[in-house]
């Protein structure tokens, strides 16, 4: 059976048949010795920035480090927005450093993100997740090569047109801090998408391997 592959969560799931990359808030959360991204969330960032970015670099560079991240910015958050823009150019740097990818976290923030990206010269994929949003900015993310994540938002149904549409060479699927089955994600998509559940997986997987550089052994 092929499996389902949940790029970005908070909570490992009981989910069977399904790869999980769990997200560890560096400075947060313990490092975990699973595949995981790791990062500074910008609600998460400390008093001792300097420390928590040496911490971030150790942690990164293991093994099962596979992405950066979730990292970005965020206008709703209380962290200094000087602040923010600093510790996310220093992950863009370290993830160019490393060659992994970077998981994007972005509140009312995409062109400021886009512009941080392209002047810090990113060189490694880009995956914005949880997007939540209209095709419009959908397709300016994908126009500039970066990678979208798509998470329980889809099944209230207000993105089916950029579902339609999407390059599917180009999605990931996550639960992030939902307790949803990340296949009922999938499902939706398949739906909305009219393709067949295991092209999908297919896809998916093949995606998974170019991006994250990381073979599923089940
Ligand atoms: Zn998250």
């Amino acid at each position: 059976m092929l499996p389902y592959i949940d790029i970005h969560n908070h909570r490992l799931q009981e989910a069977p048949n399904s790869f999980q990359l769990l997200n560890c808030i560096s400075g947060k959360e313990n490092f975990p010795e699973i595949p995981c991204s790791v990062g500074i969330h910008p609600w998460y960032v400390l008093e001792d920035v300097n420390a928590q970015y040496e911490t971030l670099k150790l942690q990164a560079s293991k093994e099962n480090a596979l992405a950066i991240g979730e990292c970005g910015l965020d206008k709703l958050t209380e962290t200094n927005w000087q602040l923010q823009i600093e510790i996310f150019e220093k992950q863009i740097q370290l993830a160019n450093e490393l060659q992994k990818p970077l998981i994007i976290h972005s509140v009312k923030a995409y062109q400021e993100v886009f512009a941080t990206l392209r002047e810090q010269k990113v060189t490694v994929p880009v995956i914005f997740h949880g997007f939540n949003k209209k095709a419009e900015l959908g397709n300016s993310i994908l126009l500039q090569g970066y990678y979208i994540s798509f998470g329980t938002s889809i099944l209230q149904g207000n993105q089916d047109d950029f579902i339609q549409s999407v390059d599917l060479e180009k999605i990931f699927f996550e639960t992030d801090d939902k307790s949803t089955n990340v296949v009922d994600i999938y499902s939706y998509f398949c739906s909305v998408r009219k393709i067949r559940m295991s092209a999908l997986q297919e896809q998916i997987i093949q995606n998974f391997k170019k991006i994250f550089r990381y073979t599923i052994v089940e």
